[in-house]
């Protein structure tokens, strides 16, 4: 199948883009790395009557550093982060995560903005991002909002973007160095998305998230708690993913306590 026509616009500026949006909210797609809204439009499943091209936007690849946290544009593409062209906060974590993601053609153009706007409940950005605490910097015409990524992330697919909203960029505190992460992904095959994605942080605050389990990737709150106090983390895994899991099923059950078991144990040390 091929897209509907399309007219297609490629601002010259954030600003513009931002307008662009406002003018054209109900009719008009960001586009970015294009990985997964050209799929989407040949199956004429988004808004497809303007285009709006944002990947060349030199404002969204911006890299600050802001002292204790860095602040990391939405159109750096994986293999930026893959490449150590953009910083890794999480000590090598969002490097690990860049290397996991499809395979290196997808990787050189898709973003980490893009990832995070479609929510794909599997994808590995949002739940790194959730385990690092990041935050999301939101603009619209005339407006800034900051959204933590609990709350920008919704559900499948969904967040909790306005109409006309972009994604700018991200702000992560700097993990201390002795802060330990891991990243533990099953997938089918090489290059595709997870089947379980673990991922764990342990330092000054620790965060377990779990992707694939559920409609969007989320933290294990009990397992978190009892691994940042020195309590039994593992015990806690089967509650946890109860909570999340709507359909029960032992396989898919078993390979997530498998994933953040092995998640937890890296952080350990053990
Ligand atoms: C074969 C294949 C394998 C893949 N494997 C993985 C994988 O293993 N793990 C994984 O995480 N991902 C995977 N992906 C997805 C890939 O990472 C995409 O790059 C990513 O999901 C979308 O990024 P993009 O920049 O291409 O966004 P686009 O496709 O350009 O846009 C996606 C959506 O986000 C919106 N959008 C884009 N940028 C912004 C912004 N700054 N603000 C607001 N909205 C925005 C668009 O309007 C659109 O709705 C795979 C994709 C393919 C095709």
């Amino acid at each position: 199948m091929k897209p509907s026509p399309f007219d297609y616009a490629r601002p010259a500026s954030l600003d513009l883009a931002l307008a662009t949006m406002a003018e054209h909210a109900d009719s008009a797609s960001l586009i970015a790395g294009g990985q997964s809204l050209v799929p989407l439009l040949n199956l004429r499943m988004a808004p497809s009557e303007l285009i709006v091209d944002i990947s060349r936007l030199l404002e969204l690849r911006e890299i600050r550093d802001l002292g204790d946290r860095v602040f990391l544009g939405a159109g750096l593409t994986h293999a930026m982060f893959e490449d150590g062209v953009a910083p890794d906060p999480g000590n090598g974590l969002m490097r690990k995560t860049a290397e996991n993601i499809a395979y290196r053609a997808i990787r050189c153009h898709g973003t980490i903005g893009g990832s995070v706007a479609m929510a794909d409940p599997a994808a590995d950005w949002p739940a790194v991002l959730l385990a690092l605490g990041a935050v999301a910097i939101l603009r619209s015409e005339g407006a800034e909002r900051r959204v933590t990524m609990n709350d920008l992330l919704v559900g499948t697919y969904e967040t909790s973007l306005h109409q006309g909203e972009i994604i700018v960029g991200f702000e992560i505190a700097k993990l201390p160095p002795t802060a330990r992460t891991s990243y533990i992904k099953f997938n089918k095959k090489v290059g595709a998305f997870a089947t379980s994605l673990a991922v764990a942080v342990h330092g000054e605050t620790t965060r377990v998230v779990i992707a694939g389990a559920g409609s969007r990737a989320r933290i294990l709150r009990k397992t978190s708690e009892a691994l940042a106090t020195g309590a039994d983390a593992i015990a806690c895994i089967g509650g946890d993913l109860d909570e999340i899991m709507s359909e029960p099923d032992a396989y898919l059950r078993q390979l997530h306590v498998t994933t953040i078991t092995r998640a937890i144990g890296e952080v350990l040390g053990a």
